[in-house]
């Protein structure tokens, strides 16, 4: 699910009665924000761009509305509103190639001329330009982790873990003063390069390694800078946010991957996130 695999553990008997329901739930919130899908609700805010506005749920128009709000906190380096370009490049598909500097810039220009109209009161969403759609992909495992960690607890699970492709959220400390500690996968192989411990929340990882391709030798990644249109140039090879926010901590690593080392770190200490980087060079660096 959400394009990745997703696995959740409970650890009291009786608990498990719950997963199926959060099963649902992830499909719903996949059915719902997915821009890959033209029948979601971002999907027909996307095929109406540049023509009209479109009335969506409640859930999906406030979480465009924090996404363009963490735009704001990131300076532009978390943009939602990179849908046409993710598009274009299309990577992860299995049959890419390097789009023409004049598409990708034509792109960024009406990404950048794009405003996202939001209508509270009737619930709609409107893009501006016909060039520009969104792409929740870098917020979205992050928002349903959320969504599932307090849909667990309203139900008295005390203790789990879910699991969304790397985007791990604890739900509930784990008891006796214990921290759950979370491996950080390395970028290269299956192991892990350090690990982190948290009494509970979000702990999301953004790498270069997760998707990308290989056209003449250059290695294009799935993150791309809203500046260029191009995967960013690597400075750093894995960014991971530790935050009782997974909405937040998903779209922070994102947005300190394409900053970079120094921009990022000045941002988190800003925001007072705790984060763990590991630069091109393998130091980590812990915050
Ligand atoms: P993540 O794995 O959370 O870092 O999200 C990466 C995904 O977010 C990509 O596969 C794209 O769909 C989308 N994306 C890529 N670059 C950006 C960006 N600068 N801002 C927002 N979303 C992005
Ligand atoms: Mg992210």
């Amino acid at each position: 699910m959400m394009g990745t695999s997703c696995s959740l553990t409970v650890f009291r008997r009786g608990d498990e009665q719950y997963i199926g329901e959060c099963f649902d739930i992830l499909s719903q919130i996949e059915d719902r924000i997915s821009a890959k899908r033209s029948e979601s609700e971002i999907g027909r805010i996307n095929a109406a761009a540049g023509e009209h506005a479109v009335k969506v749920s409640r859930e999906t128009f406030l979480l465009v509305e924090r996404a363009l709000e963490i735009r704001d906190l990131t300076e532009g380096a978390f943009d939602p509103l990179v849908g046409r370009l993710t598009a274009l490049w299309n990577i992860g598909s299995g049959d890419e190639k390097v789009p023409s500097p004049e598409e990708i810039s034509l792109l960024v220009a009406a990404m950048k001329r794009a405003e996202v109209v939001l209508d509270e009161k009737n619930s709609t969403v409107f893009i501006t330009e016909r060039d520009a759609a969104l792409d929740l992909g870098a917020i979205g495992k992050g928002y349903a982790s959320d969504v599932l960690a307090a849909y667990l607890s309203e139900s008295g699970v005390r203790k789990a873990i879910i699991n969304l492709g790397g985007n791990v959220y604890a739900v509930g400390s784990k008891g006796r003063g214990k921290l759950w500690n979370v491996g950080l996968r390395s970028p290269e192989g299956d192991g892990i390069f350090t690990t982190v411990s948290v009494e509970e929340g979000a702990v999301v990882t953004s790498g270069a390694y997760e998707r990308y391709f290989i056209s003449d030798g250059v290695m294009y990644h799935h993150i791309l800078d809203p500046e260029s249109g191009y995967p960013v140039d690597l400075d750093l090879v894995s960014v991971s946010i530790l935050s009782r926010d997974g909405t937040l901590a998903d779209a922070l690593s994102t947005a300190v991957f394409v900053l970079g080392r120094e921009r990022g770190t000045a941002l988190l200490k800003r925001l007072d996130v705790r984060a763990v980087l590991l630069t091109k060079e393998g130091e980590i660096i812990r915050l």
